[in-house]
């Protein structure tokens, strides 16, 4: 008899898994508790695969013999609960899926630096000529894929979500980008059980397997000196305090991975800020593990075009930089882009907090921020955190009034950076809305 596959979620890792599990033979069912989208239910209807939306029936869920849950659903929410209390494995669409695929690949995590680095990695390897295909938190979804089978190796990106529910998953190469506190409300409010998340991306690898990471990173580095993993580990550092791995000397980027020597000036970078180097850096060693030629790594890092929404340069009016940061949606990821900028900044900052702890951003707000321009429903812990360090601290309720307002505060040859260090839920649908609200502002001053 057919094995019951019921897949909670029914999104683009929902469908795809739908696709995939039913070609294998499973009887599949979708059961998603919101609305699922036209475009996926049309796919649902045209595969003849059974679906409810507004509910989880637990009759037609129960009775499942695996269940794959979106990595949005979290592990509290009743019906998971009930799932777990009768036994039934409840996995993640890449752990699924790579029971069907032979193929290599390379995953990768972290707080942040994520899509950026898996972008630029697949890039640098289809550059190298592989046939790799990208997927996981981006474009089409992973077992979608491996349902189509066109690819001979993947680069996923994971969020530890989606590294809570494998079981067997092996990366050849894992990529942990860097740990910073970020979800903490899915981790039960505990720092040391989102890093184990993260880690878990090492847990099924092999002697044969790498793990690339950041040797800056204290989370990292901490669990690794009480923890072993069994992949060889290839640390990339901005110090070349160490001469291991891949690290920064001299602004040249150097790598040692396979005895070769790679240098490559960190000026000739396409992308900017030391957190891209670091990306550069995780990329680079993917490459030379995957054997990719140096010449073709460096012609890629400097022709690489970069992500939307990343410290996107918009566009310069009366010689201002307007710099869309939308998907800073933590500190972390702000601290890096405050850090990269070189000319006095105008920030637009603010939406829904995570939990921020805005003191690590204090010295370079103080060094370089002339001007705050806060966008969110409740700006409150903004205004305490910084009405003392920054002489103008302005409130706004929409993009339009925020750009308008930070094109006032500029003056020639200043920065104007929308980088939130916060969810935007409270006033767009998400960051992306948010970062092309802002270009579309910039662009009607
Ligand atoms: P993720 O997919 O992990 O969210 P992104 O590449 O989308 O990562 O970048 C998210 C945010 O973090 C952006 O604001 C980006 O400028 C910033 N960022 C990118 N790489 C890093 C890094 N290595 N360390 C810290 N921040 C980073």
């Amino acid at each position: 008899m057919a094995k019951r596959l019921v897949i909670l979620g029914g999104g683009e890792s929902g469908v795809g898994t739908a696709i995939l599990g039913k070609k294998k033979g499973y009887e599949v069912f979708v059961s998603d508790f919101g609305q699922i989208k036209e475009n996926y239910k049309e796919v649902l209807a045209l595969n003849k695969l059974e679906w409810e939306e507004g509910k989880h029936t637990e009759e037609l869920v129960l009775n499942a013999d695996v269940v794959m849950k979106s990595p949005g659903i979290p592990d509290k929410s009743p019906i998971v609960k009930k799932l777990k209390e009768k036994g039934i494995p409840v996995i993640s669409e890449i752990e699924f899926a790579s029971h069907f695929t032979d193929v290599e690949t390379i995953g990768i995590t972290g707080s942040n630096g994520k899509t950026t680095t898996t972008m630029l990695t697949h890039y640098l390897l289809k550059q190298g000529g592989l046939g790799v295909g990208l997927a996981g938190n981006i474009g089409k979804s992973f077992a979608w894929q491996v349902a189509d089978n066109k690819c001979e190796g993947y680069v996923l990106e994971l969020s530890s979500f989606q590294l809570d529910g494998i079981k067997d998953y092996r990366p050849h190469i894992a990529v942990i980008t860097n740990i910073s506190p970020d979800h903490l409300d899915r981790y039960e409010y505990d720092y040391s059980l989102y890093i184990e998340a993260k880690f878990r991306i090492t847990m099924n690898q092999t002697e044969d397997d790498y793990l690339v990471y950041d040797a800056d990173d204290e989370a990292i580095s901490k669990w690794l000196e009480h923890n072993t993993v069994k992949a060889k580990l290839i640390p990339f550092s901005l110090s070349g305090s160490n001469k291991k791995g891949i690290y920064v000397e001299d602004n040249n980027i150097i790598s040692t991975i396979r005895n070769k020597e790679f240098t490559m000036p960190i000026n000739e970078l396409s992308l900017e800020g030391k957190h891209n180097v670091k990306n550069a850096m995780a990329a680079t060693a993917v490459a030379q593990l995957m054997r990719i030629r140096k010449q073709t790594i460096r012609e890629s890092l400097s022709n690489f075009q970069g992500v939307e929404h990343r410290l996107e340069k918009v566009l310069k009016i009366q010689n201002v930089q307007y710099v869309n940061d939308s998907k800073a949606t933590n500190t972390n990821a702000t601290f890096f882009a405050l850090d990269s900028m070189t000319t006095p900044v105008v920030w637009i900052v603010g939406g829904v907090d995570k939990g921020n702890d805005y003191d690590e951003l204090m010295p370079l707000v103080r060094e370089k921020v002339k001007a705050i321009v806060c966008l969110g429903v409740d700006n409150q812990k903004i205004i305490n955190a910084f009405a003392n360090v920054v002489d103008v601290v302005v409130e706004t309720a929409g993009m339009t009034e925020a750009v308008k307002a930070s094109q006032k505060l500029a003056e020639k040859g200043d920065t104007v950076l929308l980088s939130p260090a916060c969810a935007s839920f409270d006033l767009f649908e998400n960051y992306e809305d948010r970062g092309k609200q802002f270009k579309a502002a910039v662009q009607n001053l």
